[in-house]
């Protein structure tokens, strides 16, 4: 072996340690990368859990947490122009829709000592009142309506007109006329037609035959914001869901407003297999004496909604639609 040669092997074994040595080196640094990784995914882990036992600790709720908790599975609306707030009356029904600055109020619950419809409607900052509308006039949709006519300026009276034999003659329906003609208000008779709300179609739909039964002459309100759509029922029992379903409607909504309060007489299979409500809200006060909400209809009802809402349990229930997404929020959280 000449000079040359044992120069090229002793070269050629250097080149062989510095291959291996970058090998090593590199072998070295995926495995602390992977450690480092690791590491990361622990510290965020360990942060979150530790928020969450704080924020539970001190009880805040943050509103992913109240949406979570919910049962809402849309994705949530991020800049909601719409609101659909199904207020807490107790044993009655009262409904506010807010679109783009413009409100709705559909029935006022139930007259008591308290003023749970006007004291909410003040508390949302309502002054005008585009439509109200009564679905029917049992005093449970409309306990609170002669005040809400004096209090507010309501620029359009919706409410269907009945027979004679069961045109109510209680107070609280006499009451309500008389605000209607201190204020200068006129009955427009519910028809089925679209009105616009906003950025909402609001669409009626009413029964074409006559009822003996006033729950039977309820007025359908739909809402449909996008891709969100409501319906409002009143207190419509079997006998208008079949008349309502002989017509061309379109009944369809993700959030159903549950007729007569959850009652077994209403939300038939074949009604609800045309709404295919993927949410429900039931509005009934607690302890009622009607058993409100059957058992029957809740289970109903659960076939078709993901979540049922009764605001006996979690109070007034508000969604938020931006015409996408859809957000709701709850009273009381019963989780
Ligand atoms: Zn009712």
């Amino acid at each position: 072996m000449d000079r040359n040669e044992s120069k090229k092997i002793a070269l050629s074994d250097t080149e062989q340690d510095f291959e291996m040595a970058k090998r090593k080196s590199r072998k070295k640094s995926t495995l602390t990368a992977k450690q480092r990784f690791r590491l990361i995914v622990l510290v965020i882990l360990l942060t979150v859990v530790g928020a969450a036992a704080f924020l539970e600790h001190t009880g805040i709720v943050t509103f992913d947490d109240v949406m979570i908790n919910a049962g809402l599975k849309d994705k949530p609306a991020e800049h909601a122009d719409t609101e659909v707030h199904f207020i807490d009356v107790g044993q009655g029904d009262c409904t506010l829709v807010i679109s783009d600055g413009e409100a709705m109020v559909i029935d006022s619950g139930d007259r008591d000592e308290t003023n749970k419809a006007v004291d909410y409607l003040v508390s949302q900052g309502i002054v005008d009142i585009k439509y109200l509308i009564v679905t029917h006039p049992h005093a449970d949709h409309i306990g609170e309506m002669s005040e809400i006519i004096e209090r507010f300026n309501v620029e359009k009276f919706i409410m269907p007109k009945v027979t004679d034999d069961i045109v109510p003659t209680t107070k609280i329906y006499e009451n309500m006329l008389l605000s209607l003609k201190n204020k200068g208000i006129k009955i427009t008779k519910a028809t089925d037609c679209e009105l616009e709300l906003g950025s909402c179609k609001v669409q009626l739909f009413t029964p074409k035959n006559k009822s003996s039964n006033l729950n039977n002459c309820s007025t359908l309100v739909k809402v449909v914001h996008g891709d969100n759509s409501f319906l409002i029922t009143g207190d419509c029992e079997k006998e208008e869901e079949k008349d309502i379903l002989s017509q061309d409607f379109d009944i369809s909504a993700k959030v159903l407003k549950a007729a007569h309060h959850g009652s077994s007489t209403s939300s038939s299979a074949e009604f609800l297999d045309a709404v295919m409500p993927r949410y429900a809200v039931i509005s009934c006060g607690e302890g009622n004496k009607y058993g409100h909400p059957h058992e029957q209809t809740v289970t109903r009802l659960g076939k078709y909604a993901d979540k049922i809402y009764v605001t006996m349990n979690c109070g007034t229930v508000i969604f938020r639609s931006d015409g996408e997404g859809l957000s709701v929020e709850t009273e009381k959280n019963t989780e």
